[in-house]
């Protein structure tokens, strides 16, 4: 069964947790069907409404995950109580587990190569029954895309990580998910690098109390012009609650 689907600042958004998404990709899979997975946060909602390709893209993705605290808090607001945050990185973990426990093969598309290569033997040395059907470095250019698609399908895999960061990995799904025989197409952004070591997520503290994001943005200052969408974010839902 389709997830409920609200619209937070006129943009969609799933209503799942851990445990429904990974059911829902699972069903997905046994029923021989194709979804793609994006992960929403309110840097993603601004975004969309400044970019209709991407905004279209949402629109038609398979499942769009409440991947940060604010896209949570604002469908609160909205009367609409979303279990927990679903993040990226941890459900592209879940789908790994469940691969594992169902012999699934999983492609990793993305990142550099030795990042790339460390997150397979990484995930491989957590889940040793794992089946990486095949991986590629996110460094090819568009000539390449064929080869890329041939190889993903010819490795039989069912779910794709694909980590070319976004906007870029929502792009390269829409325009190749038709000719790629995989159920689950996952944008995931940083994930690998997170696997691989080279990222650190934020301590638990800090994850509890839903400050993630803060952490990021002090560990990495260079993201701070993708922050400022923050305040913009607030702005909207707050407006939009009071017009409603
Ligand atoms: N990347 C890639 N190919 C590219 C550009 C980026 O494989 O042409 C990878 C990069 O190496 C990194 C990931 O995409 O592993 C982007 O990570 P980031 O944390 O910036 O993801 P985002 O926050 O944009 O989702």
């Amino acid at each position: 069964m389709q997830p409920e689907r609200i619209k937070i600042c006129d943009v969609p958004l799933d209503c799942v947790d851990m445990k429904s998404a990974v059911d829902h990709l699972n069903s997905v899979i046994t029923g021989g069907n194709k979804c793609s997975v994006f992960a929403m946060n309110p840097e993603k909602v601004i975004f969309a409404n400044k970019n209709n390709e991407i905004k279209s893209i949402l629109s038609n993705a398979g499942l769009l995950i409440p991947d940060g605290i604010g896209v949570v808090l604002a469908a609160k607001l909205q009367g609409v109580k979303i279990k927990e945050r679903v993040p990226g990185c941890e459900l592209a973990v879940k789908l790994c587990e469940l691969a594992e426990k169902n012999n699934y093969g999983v492609f990793l598309l993305g990142a550099k190569e030795e990042t790339n290569l460390i997150a397979s033997e990484k995930l491989i040395e957590k889940y040793p029954g794992l089946r990486i059907s095949g991986r590629n470095n996110g460094y090819f250019t568009d000539e390449q895309n064929g080869e890329i698609v041939k190889k993903i399908n010819d490795s039989g895999a069912h779910i794709v990580l694909v980590a070319l960061g976004s906007p870029k990995q929502e792009k390269w799904i829409e325009k190749h998910q038709h000719e790629i025989n995989a159920n689950i197409l996952q944008g995931v952004g940083g994930t690998l690098d997170v696997i691989a070591g080279n990222v650190k997520r934020a301590p638990s503290l800090w994850r509890v109390t839903h400050l993630e994001w803060l952490y990021r943005l002090l560990s990495q200052p260079q993201r701070i012009f993708r922050q400022t969408a923050l305040p913009t974010f607030v702005w909207q839902v707050l407006t939009s609650k009071v017009r409603s």
